[in-house]
Formats: C-alpha cells, structure tokens, sequence
C-alpha cells in the first residue's frame, strides 16, 4: 500500500497533529500522577501520605510502572487482532481517565483500584498511539524517524507540564491555603494533584474524538484473514480475560476474608518471576519460532540485543520518579533564587531538557550524515550517559550523608546526563522497533519495545525499595557501574551488528 505524501503538520502527515496532542494530554496525566507517586505513598499519614517506607513503596512503585508499560502486550495484540489500535486509543483513554478520577478518592483501596485502571487503560494506548504514528509513513518515508522525534515532543510537552501543575496542588503551601479557605483538609491535596491529571486525560480525548479526520484509515482496522478468524481471536481474548479476571477475583477475595496474607514482598517477587518468565518465553518464540524468514529472523536477534540494552537503560533511568525523586524530597534544597517549590516539580526537568535537546540531536543526527552511528552504537552512548548520571549523584549523596540538602545543580546535571542518554536511546529504539519489526506483528513490536520499560521499571523500584538500606553513595555507585558494564557490552557489539546487516542470510 503507497500512502500519498500528506505534509500538513510541520512538513509531516496532519494526522501527527492529532496523535501529537492526544498522546501529550496522555503523558500530562501519567507523569502528573507519577510525580506524586512515591511522595505520596512515602508522605506521614498525617500529611496525608500513606505513610509506608521506601521498602514498601519502592516494590508498589516498580510494579505498577512496570504493569503499566508490560501491558503494552495484551494493549498490542488487541489492537493488532481484534479492534484495530485507534479503538484501543480512545478506550485506553477512557480507562486511564476513570482510573485517575478513582485515585483521587482518598482511601487505599481506591488508590489501589485507581492504579490498576490506569495500568489497562495505558497498555491499551500507550503502544498503539505510536504504532498510528508509525503508519501515517509509508516505509520506505524518510520522514519517519523526524516524525517520531515531533511525537517524542509531544510527549515531554505532556510530561513537562504535568507535575507544574500537580506537584503544585499535592505540595505547595498556597493551595493548601485554598483548601483551608474552602473547608477542606489541606491533607486532602495529594488528591486534587491526583484529580488534576484525570483533566489532563479528558482533553486528550476530546482532541482525539474531534480531531480523528486527519488520521484517515490509519490503524481503523485489525489484521485479520476473515470473519471465522476474527470470531476466534475474539473468544480466545474472552476467554484469556475471564480466565485472568477470575484468578484476581479469587486472590482479592482470599485476602479479604483472611484465609491468605499477601505481603508486598510476595507480591513483588512472583511479579518479578512472572515478568521474567514472560520475556524468556517471548523472545524464546521470537528467535526460535519457525514461521519467519531469514531476514526477519535477522532483524529479531538485533531487536533482542536492542531489548536488552533498553531494559538496564531504563531501569537506571527511570528511577527519576523513584530514587531521585526521594533525593529531591529529602536531600535537595528545593529552592532557586529564592523562591521555594515542591519537590515533585524535579519530574519536569527530565523532559525540560528534552524540549532542549530534542532539536540539537535531531540536527546533529543529520549533520553527521554517513557517520551517524548505528542503534546499537547509540544504545551504547545512552548506558553510558545514564551512568555518568548516577555516578555524578555520588559525590552529591556524600555531601548529604549528615542529613544536610545540597544546592539543585546536582540533581538539574543528573538529569541533563539522563535525557542526554535518553536522546541517544528511546527516540531511536521507537522508530527501530517500528522498522525492524515483521510487519505483521508490528503492535506486538512495540509492545515488547514498551516491556524493556516494564523489566527497566521493575528493577529500578527494587533499587528504590533499598534507599534506606545502604548508604546513598554506595547505592548510587553501584547503579552507575551496572550501567556501565552493559554500556561496554553493548558497544562491543556494535561491529557484530553491522556485519550481520551488511551480510545477506546471516
Ligand atoms: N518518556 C517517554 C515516554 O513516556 C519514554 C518512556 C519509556 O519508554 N520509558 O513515552
């Protein structure tokens, strides 16, 4: 199928116009609930928090951003096979709303039903929004990967935004004054932060649902035979669901009448063991199966090598709304001429230095023409970064070791080395992904892409669950070194990589 070249939005097909903006209300909503999240679930009882330690929260925090990106899967292989991903976007939309609206109800429960919304809704969205994307391009489009990079804007545009607002309203003493003013107790305002992103989520819809002309047929329809296939797929999608369904039921059920207890300690490593088992069992499909092509099988050895170096890349990483955001809250003057600010306001600054950067490595990219690296040499040069950024924290955690704060440079250099990482890293794996895939699991593609997030997420909360355990600098250290080491393997597999494409059949 040729696309006609549509050039309606900044030299690219309108239909980015739209993907832009709904999946920027999207990340306005994640973020800004993510930046509340372990403050929160960290913050006394009295403050309105839930009180627990960083042992407890670390693990909640893992597992849930986890969850939220593993179910890119299922979110994947309902779009490819039985909606179509623009259904999956606006329901995927709809649940995320519902799930920020119940997580600005204050009781655990809710927190926990909220959570669990949040995460179906976003495994229905998250990948199949870029996977839109992917096809407003016909293949061979050398737009593409500047198309991703606008995409990419958008979404730090979202994440920028969010926590201004939310951080705000959970932190900062003015609104708690609102609050006062109106009756209401000023512990309340973790969940008017929480409420605020479900707003976020609803002009994302209304976006998508107004604007969806300009998208054409673009992921209208599922890949499937014919009617008796489709039928099939749909019964074994309710069964699977049922199926799943009934074993939470029974597990929440028994721990409600007493007959087990569940610690999060359990919880967490089962997860841990399910996840892992998913990720072998995947990938032993993937490179073992035998209905690919050579070439096909070619490009899924490289995707694996991608995988990999995603997966540690983004358990380092994404310990900004773990980890650093506990050294934001309990280590950093949270003060800049002057004028004091919330410590979920930190969770901007990744994507601030996105909106920096984004451009200058879009450019430099080009500039470098036949001597652009490759992916895997870029995924190289992200693990590096994110290492430097770690390991920059060492000497910042050292001066703080007495309980002193220390000045908001340390934490503002992190994050620049981070997103510096994340430039040469995420934008590049999501158009790789979107090319290397065989075509006709190319949701699927992206949703194994969005698990290297899930596991990255997975160990970066183990890592958070030990803040109080070790001393800081040791902890600190050791992430930065355990992303080196990968960055080493991945770039000496940089030359095997290339050898590999430049050989037909191999
Ligand atoms: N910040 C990007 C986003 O939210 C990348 C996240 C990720 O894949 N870890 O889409």
């Amino acid at each position: 199928m040729t696309l006609p070249r549509q050039t309606g939005f900044f030299g690219h097909p309108a239909g980015l116009r739209t993907l832009f903006l709904a999946e920027l209300w999207e990340r306005f909503s994640y973020y800004g609930m993510r930046a509340l999240l372990i403050l929160f679930m960290t913050a006394p009882i009295a403050a309105g928090g839930l009180g627990w330690t960083t042992a407890k929260a670390g693990p909640i925090y893992g597992m849930y951003t986890a969850m939220v990106y593993l179910m890119s899967l299922p979110g994947g292989w309902i779009a490819d096979r039985i909606i179509g991903q623009r259904k999956a976007v606006f329901w995927g939309g709809v649940i995320i709303m519902c799930g920020h609206i119940v997580l600005a109800i204050p009781s655990v429960n809710s927190f926990y039903a909220g959570l669990a919304l949040v995460v179906l809704g976003t495994g229905l969205l998250k990948p199949n929004i870029s996977t839109i994307v992917g096809q407003l391009y016909a293949p061979d489009d050398e737009r593409r990967d500047a198309g991703f990079s606008i995409f990419y804007m958008g979404i730090n545009l979202g994440a920028l935004l969010a926590p201004l607002v939310t951080a705000s309203l959970a932190q900062e003493q003015w609104f708690k004054d609102i609050l006062v003013s109106w009756g209401v107790s000023p512990a309340s305002s973790w969940h008017w932060g929480f409420g605020a992103t479900a707003v976020g989520m609803f002009f994302g819809l209304v976006w998508y649902v107004l604007d969806r002309k300009t998208l054409g047929d673009a992921g209208m329809y599922p890949v499937v035979a014919d009617a008796t296939e489709a039928k099939r797929l749909r019964e074994m999608f309710w069964k699977g669901f049922g199926l799943v369904t009934a074993i939470l039921a029974a597990i929440v059920a028994l721990k409600f009448s007493g007959a087990i207890t569940l610690s999060v300690a359990t919880v967490n490593n089962t997860f841990g063991i399910l996840l892992l088992v998913t990720v072998v069992v995947l990938f032993a499909w993937l490179l073992l199966g035998s209905g690919w092509t050579d070439e096909e099988r070619k490009r899924l050895r490289i995707i694996a090598v991608l995988f990999l170096g995603a997966s540690v890349f983004w358990s380092v990483f994404e310990q900004a709304g773990s980890t650093l955001s506990l050294f934001a809250e309990r280590s950093t003057r949270n003060e800049i001429f002057g004028m004091s600010f919330g410590s979920g306001k930190w969770q901007s600054v990744n994507s601030l230095w996105v909106v920096i950067l984004a451009p200058v490595f879009a450019w430099l990219w080009v500039k470098l023409g036949r001597r652009n690296p490759s992916s895997t040499a870029k995924f190289a040069l992200g693990l590096l970064f994110v290492s430097l950024g770690f390991a920059l924290m060492v000497p910042a955690a050292s001066l703080a070791a007495n309980g002193d704060r220390v000045g908001w440079w340390w934490l503002l250099g992190c994050y620049f080395l981070h997103t510096v990482g994340e430039m040469c890293l995420s934008p590049v794996g999501l158009s790789a992904m979107t090319k290397l895939a065989p075509a006709r699991v190319g949701s699927l593609m992206m949703g194994v892409w969005f698990m290297a997030t899930s596991v990255g997420n997975f160990i970066g909360g183990q890592v958070a669950g030990m803040y109080e355990k070790f001393s800081l600098p040791q902890l600190f250290g050791v992430v930065a070194l355990y992303a080196l080491v990968f960055a080493v393997i991945l770039a000496l597999l940089v030359k095997p990589i290339k050898n590999m494409l430049a050989r037909p059949n191999t």
